[in-house]
């Protein structure tokens, strides 16, 4: 399969990482869109958010928690932060393998785009 994410994952494609366990990899974007962005995903290849089902619930959770971990980790979490997910064309979404952008470190715009 040819996923940008899957090879992250793996260790075929280097990234600059923040977190790791069995089922979590979180990341630094390649193309920061602010002082953070972190990217976090499962290791699984979920594509979208829309393949995401009832036995995910548990990994779901742990996902948002790995997030205020970073959060709090990156010194954003007082002063504030968003969590994206982009879902298929109209949402954005670039690469086919589920995640969660972690932006903060600056005042951000309005959500819609
Ligand atoms: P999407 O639009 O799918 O929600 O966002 C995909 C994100 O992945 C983009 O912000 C893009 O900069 C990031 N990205 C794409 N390829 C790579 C890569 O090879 N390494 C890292 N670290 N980020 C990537
Ligand atoms: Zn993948």
């Amino acid at each position: 399969m040819d996923c940008i994410f899957c090879k992250i994952v793996e260790g075929s494609v280097p990234s600059r990482k923040v977190f790791e366990n069995e089922r979590i990899l979180a990341f630094h974007d390649i193309q920061p869109a602010a002082p953070v962005h972190i990217l976090i995903i499962p290791k699984a290849h979920i594509p979208t958010m829309n393949d995401v089902a009832a036995e995910h619930d548990a990994l779901m959770a742990e996902i948002f928690t790995v997030a205020r971990q970073i959060a709090a980790e990156q010194g954003i979490a007082e002063s504030g932060y968003r969590l994206v997910n982009n879902c298929n064309a109209d949402g954005g979404q670039v690469v086919y393998h589920l995640h969660l952008h972690l932006l903060g470190g600056r005042k951000l715009g309005a959500v819609t785009g």
